[in-house]
């Protein structure tokens, strides 16, 4: 057990300081902010939608190592999926990250290194907001998401 935890801790360690898909996405057909007020994570995401496929996603932002290693696997797993597919995903992590038992483990694979976030109340909004900010962008018209 402490292996894993290990592993998990320093797959969010190397998130968090080489995040994929950092930066701007210039051909971007959607963006949306997010911040978590309570702990001052704030981020931007772009993404490129063609028909119903993310064909390309991105973010830019500044906060903890949970929130930027959460938003770098989001982004990392988001990129190739249809909308219902993305939308599925988020309630799965979403069941993750708030300790729920019905998880699919394979399926959420390197994700589940956000996992132990669910014995600190404080720190799920951390990893939640990249994911909110997803489903936001996907499923509403709103500009910004917030955790609060
Ligand atoms: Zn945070």
């Amino acid at each position: 057990m402490s292996n894993l935890i290990e592993l998990y801790r320093d797959l969010i360690l190397d998130h968090n300081k080489n995040p994929r898909n950092f930066g701007e996405l210039q051909n971007a057909t959607k963006s949306i902010e997010g911040v978590n007020p309570l702990c001052g994570d704030k981020l931007k995401l772009f993404l490129l939608l063609e028909n119903d496929l993310i064909k390309d996603i991105s973010f830019i932002g500044t906060g903890c190592a949970i929130s930027v290693a959460s938003a770098s696997m989001m982004t990392e797993n988001a990129k190739g999926l249809d909308v219902n597919q993305c939308l599925e995903l988020y309630a799965m992590v979403h069941s993750m990250l708030i300790g729920k038992d019905e998880i699919d483990v394979e399926r959420l694979g390197k994700i589940m290194a956000l996992s132990g976030v669910k014995a600190y109340p404080s720190r799920v909004k951390c990893a939640s907001l990249s994911w909110h900010a997803l489903k936001q962008a996907l499923s509403t018209n709103q500009l910004t998401a917030s955790t609060e």
